[in-house]
């Protein structure tokens, strides 16, 4: 047993401190953290940046923004009463009614009285002698908490291109992710769209169905498949209703947490007629099972991988009338699903339209934005409105956005110079009393990701049921317990296709200086063996963890 009781922590323990734990966001997994930590009778703050709940579902507004996980898999499963009460609409629910979930949940569990809007924390410091965290707010206010938990995403941290000229330009422009409440009219309006990642893919749909000219520079093609979104019958919603359990437990068993998972049959263990038939199969399903619910070595081996590569360059050819038009949309320098797979709803029909162009950047790259447009090496674009769908500052962007200084005032930044170092993607040694929801190499990053968050909750919620039964302050991951927990989260994504590619999954933006080398950021050993691997942990004491 870790637990120390030793000489001092009488007075530690009588100092004042504002919060218990104060949580940093109140997207989906600062929202369940709060309801967790209240629901024990700790003193909880929870810090927003946004003037509202939801997070992700806050900020990206872009026309278009939906779920690709099936909208019932994606709701909170702690409360029978919410479920019962919550209609999803469509099976890939939009971002409006994904919204308005998420403020629901947030009244009906009276949230917003322990959350502080429009706080943006640009600082936190742990403080050694006393053990408690200050955190800083942009405003100038400071507070102290015994806890810091950061709810603070994977995908919060938008990178504009490192253009120049991007702030020339005299038009209405924005990244997606600030896109704004106003509703926004293309009706008639020359429209510029950078980028051709999940956003972009579900942006441009919208788009060019009233723009009066849209165009699309693409970098990297990638490879998209049919999402199938459809409204919930009646009929439907009553079984989703009344099937909640088997959902949620089929999600648990599954490597993602999604209803799909893998096929237990090799691609080259079938015949070619049966393996093509099983691909349109998938094609014609809705939701990521082409993706997630493929052959089972389809992400790691590179032979079984050309074949699904095949298949959806296939379809895409079949769907872009132009043929010149559809051989720059298949991608040539990574196979199927080692990036993430952008879903699509007519997204390759578009390229059929008069009214759109496709601007290859490998072939004529943007050379500046000026006042009027995007100009390439051989054309000026002249636009009313430049969307960038340019991406983020992923995993790790939320994190560089604080300065987060630990024991000894090291600050994060420091201690990851050399790379990203967690124990289980919940904790960093040097970072006391300090916790990562959904933090780089935690499952949660590569997962439907409500299901991991509640996992990664409620085993937060259990350590803190300890803090407070055994009256703790101190809680430190070892640097043994770390050094172990990184190697095998390198380990794991050895083996995986992606980490062979270049993406946010690895770390690379080209709009970051530095960062074109790969990195690991993602646990891809599966959700089910780290939750195993968290049980363990709380089963032996917190394991790997010092406790006082
Ligand atoms: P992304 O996948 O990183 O895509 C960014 C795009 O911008 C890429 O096409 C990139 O090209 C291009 N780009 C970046 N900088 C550029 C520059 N300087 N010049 C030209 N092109 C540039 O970002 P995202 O589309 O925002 O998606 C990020 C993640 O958000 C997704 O992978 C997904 O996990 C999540 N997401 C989820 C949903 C959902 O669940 N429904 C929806 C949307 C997004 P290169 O590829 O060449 O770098």
């Amino acid at each position: 047993m870790n637990l120390s009781m030793g000489p001092g922590k009488k007075e530690k323990k009588n100092i004042h401190l504002d919060y218990d734990t104060v949580i940093i966001g109140a997207g989906v997994a600062g929202l369940y953290q709060l309801y967790r930590l209240r629901e024990l009778g700790l003193k909880v703050r929870t810090f927003e940046a946004g003037s509202g709940v939801g997070g992700t579902w806050y900020w990206n507004r872009y026309p278009g923004a939906r779920f690709d996980s099936e909208s019932w898999t994606y709701g909170y499963s702690f409360s029978q009463e919410l479920m019962d009460e919550w209609d999803w609409k469509e099976n890939f629910s939009a971002q409006p009614e994904n919204e308005r979930y998420l403020n629901f949940v947030a009244d009906k569990f009276n949230l917003r009285e322990n959350i502080q809007f429009n706080a943006t924390v640009v600082s936190t410091q742990y403080h050694d002698d006393r053990r408690y965290w200050e955190i800083i707010l942009e405003n100038g206010d400071c507070y102290t908490s015994r806890f810091l938990i950061t709810a603070i995403g994977i995908l919060s941290a938008p990178t504009m291109p490192n253009i120049s000229g991007v702030s020339d330009f005299k038009g209405v422009s924005f990244h997606t992710y600030y896109w704004p409440k106003e509703e926004i009219d293309f009706e008639g309006k020359r429209v510029g769209v950078i980028g051709t990642g999940a956003t972009a893919v579900q942006l441009i749909q919208e788009v060019a169905k009233t723009a009066g000219h849209l165009t699309v520079f693409q970098r990297t093609p990638n490879w998209c498949a049919p999402l199938h979104n459809r409204p919930i019958t009646a009929e439907e919603q009553k079984e989703i209703k009344t099937s909640y359990e088997e959902i949620f437990a089929k999600c648990r068993a599954s490597y993602a947490g999604f209803m799909h998972d893998s096929d237990r049959r090799r691609a080259l263990q079938v015949s070619d007629e049966e393996r093509q038939a099983f691909y349109e199969k998938l094609y014609r399903e809705p939701g990521f099972g082409i993706w997630m619910g493929n052959f089972r070595d389809m992400l790691v081996d590179e032979r079984a991988n050309t074949t699904i590569s095949e298949f959806v360059a296939g379809k895409i050819r079949e769907r872009v009338k132009d043929p010149a038009i559809a051989a720059k949309l298949v991608p040539t320098n990574h196979g199927f699903g080692t990036r993430r797979v952008p879903m699509e709803t007519h997204y390759y029909e578009v390229y059929n339209q008069d009214n759109v162009q496709l601007v290859d950047l490998r072939e004529t790259p943007i050379s500046r934005i000026t006042e009027a447009g995007i100009e390439t090496s051989d054309e000026m674009h002249e636009f009313d409105m430049i969307v960038y769908a340019t991406g983020f500052d992923a995993v790790t962007g939320g994190y560089s956005q604080i300065d987060i200084r630990g024991s000894g005032g090291r600050t994060l930044t420091d201690k990851w110079a050399d790379g990203v170092r967690t124990f289980l993607g919940l904790q960093i040694e040097g970072f006391p009393n300090m916790f990562t929801l959904v933090g780089p190499h935690n499952a949660a990053s590569f997962c439907n990701i409500p299901r991991c968050i509640e996992q990664n909750v409620d085993w937060m919620a259990d350590l803190m049921t300890r803090v407070k039964v055994d009256g703790l302050n101190r809680i430190e991951s070892t640097a043994e317990a770390e050094e172990e927990w990184t190697g095998h989260v390198h380990l794991m994504a050895q083996r995986m296709l992606f980490s062979k590619t270049n993406s946010w999954f690895t770390g690379i933006n080209s709009n970051i200086e530095g960062r074109d080398q790969r990195s690991v950021l993602l646990y891809a050993g599966g959700a089910p063996g780290y939750r195993d691997k968290c049980d363990e942990v709380a089963a032996a004491d917190y394991a790997g963890m010092i406790l006082h």
